[in-house]
């Protein structure tokens, strides 16, 4: 299977109805991902008057956040340093503590609002392959706990224990993570909003968003707040071509797994995997017993296009594919069962932001780089305080009212993204002949991106 949006959903789901024409509202929502969906469930916990309305243009979870890679984890949206350079070391510490506890945050809400998303909380093991990712491995152990994250050193056969992979030359645990079955956690808060009165309307498009109003070819939504929450499709709506640029993150899930193979691999605490190549991977055991691994192979499309439906080039399968016998040759006759991708948002300077124009009543939240499981929970409460007019320690955060610079005009983006992953691929290869730190090409590519 090749697309068909993500493995996680089990065949497409059925459209609610879309808007039946123009209407008023309290507040607008663009978007039914986790941020529209967080956005709208804490906004009518705080106010059951509220009349709110969100516009989908396909269906809840249709973006990345039914396709990613299920890391509900406590990762900042951004580089911690810079954002403690331009607004406080204080702000940056309590912004990671609070994503820290935005994990829990949905743990719970799910548990009291019977949504079945299998999450199990088991933390990170990222690891390292070759020496020069060791070096950098331990470099980013020390940064953690520069930012209070108690991540745990393991030695090779301490990762062992957990996950028996192959070509391991070290690791650290870091216990702030859960793995999710992402489509539920979406549907199941589509659902949720639905029961709370928020109306949510699928098949509905928005082809144009002013201050006070979103307009779709069924009819317009006029609100006194309007937000966008469409992340990698930002690209597409007038005006924000340049600002978050859609980059595509792409999977491959193994069909169910014997015991006998668990039995050889272990994984038994269900930790969120990855490593610390540039061209890193990301990787969970599903609630099914499947492997489900990402990376990103083709990064960007010219002119910031997104995929159809999830559709992979086939040598991203292979790559994937070939990823994960490198790291678990158990696996390596346990065929492949689906292949898909997704679009995250970039910023033109890695750094996620919530905004609300008090002027204009228009708002936002994303570009997440990656990062937007946890962050869009925290993000949705965070607009919620700010719709409601309450100053709160959330709204304080270094991320509330952030802006980043436009991307590039076309075809300087298209050539800078690709030569960019072109150059850590390169990197990679580089340093997987054995160098002991990280190539220069890698730290070269990462001062010209300006990345974290
Ligand atoms: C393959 C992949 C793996 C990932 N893995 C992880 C991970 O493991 N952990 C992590 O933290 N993050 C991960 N991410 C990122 C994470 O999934 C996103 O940051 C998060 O889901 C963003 O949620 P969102 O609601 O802001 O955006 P989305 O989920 O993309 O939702 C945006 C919604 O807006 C709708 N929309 C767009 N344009 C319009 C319009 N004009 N009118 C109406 N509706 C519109 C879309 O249809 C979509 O449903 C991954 C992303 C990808 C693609």
């Amino acid at each position: 299977m090749n697309g068909r949006v993500s493995h996680w959903f089990d065949g497409l789901p059925q459209s609610r109805p879309p808007l039946p024409g123009d209407r008023d509202a309290d507040v607008c929502i663009v978007g039914a991902g986790y941020t529209g969906l967080w956005t709208a469930y804490y906004l009518k916990r705080a106010d059951p008057s509220l009349r709110i309305a969100i516009l989908e243009a396909r269906f809840a979870g249709f973006g990345a956040s039914g396709r990613n890679g299920g890391w509900l984890s406590g990762l900042v949206p951004g580089d911690r340093n810079r954002m403690a350079a331009l607004y406080g070391r204080d702000s940056v510490l309590a912004w990671q503590r609070t994503l820290n506890d935005a994990v829990d945050e949905v743990i719970d809400v799910t548990e009291r609002e019977g949504i079945d998303a299998g999450i199990v909380k088991g933390g990170t093991l990222h690891v390292a392959r070759n020496p020069a990712q060791a070096a950098r491995l331990a470099a980013e152990i020390e940064e953690e706990r520069r930012w209070h994250v108690d991540v745990v050193p393991l030695m090779k056969d301490e990762a062992g224990e957990r996950i028996r992979l192959s070509g391991v030359v070290s690791a650290y645990h870091n216990p702030h993570c859960a793995r999710v079955q992402p489509a539920q956690l979406a549907r199941g808060l589509a659902d949720v909003v639905g029961r709370l009165g928020v109306d949510l309307y699928e098949q509905s498009p928005v082809t144009d968003l002013q201050p006070g109003r979103a307009t779709t070819p069924l009819g317009t939504v006029r609100a006194p707040i309007v937000l966008r929450a469409t992340e990698g499709f930002t690209a597409a709506l007038p005006g924000l071509r340049r600002q978050w640029l859609p980059m595509n993150s792409s999977m491959i899930a193994t069909e169910p797994i014997a015991d006998d193979i668990w039995d050889s691999i272990g994984w038994h605490g269900r930790e969120t995997l990855g490593d610390t190549a540039h061209g890193f991977f990301y990787a969970q055991r599903t609630v099914d017993n499947r492997i489900a691994i990402g990376g990103r192979s083709v990064p960007y499309r010219y002119a910031s296009r997104t995929d159809i439906d999830g559709r992979v080039p086939e040598r991203t399968i292979k790559h994937l594919t070939a990823t994960l016998h490198a790291v678990l040759p158990q696996v390596r006759d346990v065929p492949i069962a689906h292949g898909w991708c997704g679009v995250l948002a970039v910023p033109r300077d890695w750094e996620a932001s919530v905004v609300l124009d008090r002027a204009t009543g228009l708002g936002w939240a994303g570009g997440y780089v990656g990062h937007g499981v946890t962050a869009a929970n925290l993000a949705g409460r965070t607009l919620a305080d700010l719709v409601c007019g309450r100053r709160t320690p959330l709204t304080e955060l270094p991320w509330v009212g952030h802006r980043s610079r436009n991307w590039e005009p076309e075809p300087l983006r298209w050539l800078g993204v690709r030569g960019l992953y072109l150059a850590y691929k390169l990197a990679d290869r580089h340093e997987a002949r054995g160098r002991a730190s990280t190539s220069p090409i890698a730290k070269l590519a990462d001062r010209i991106a300006r990345k974290p």
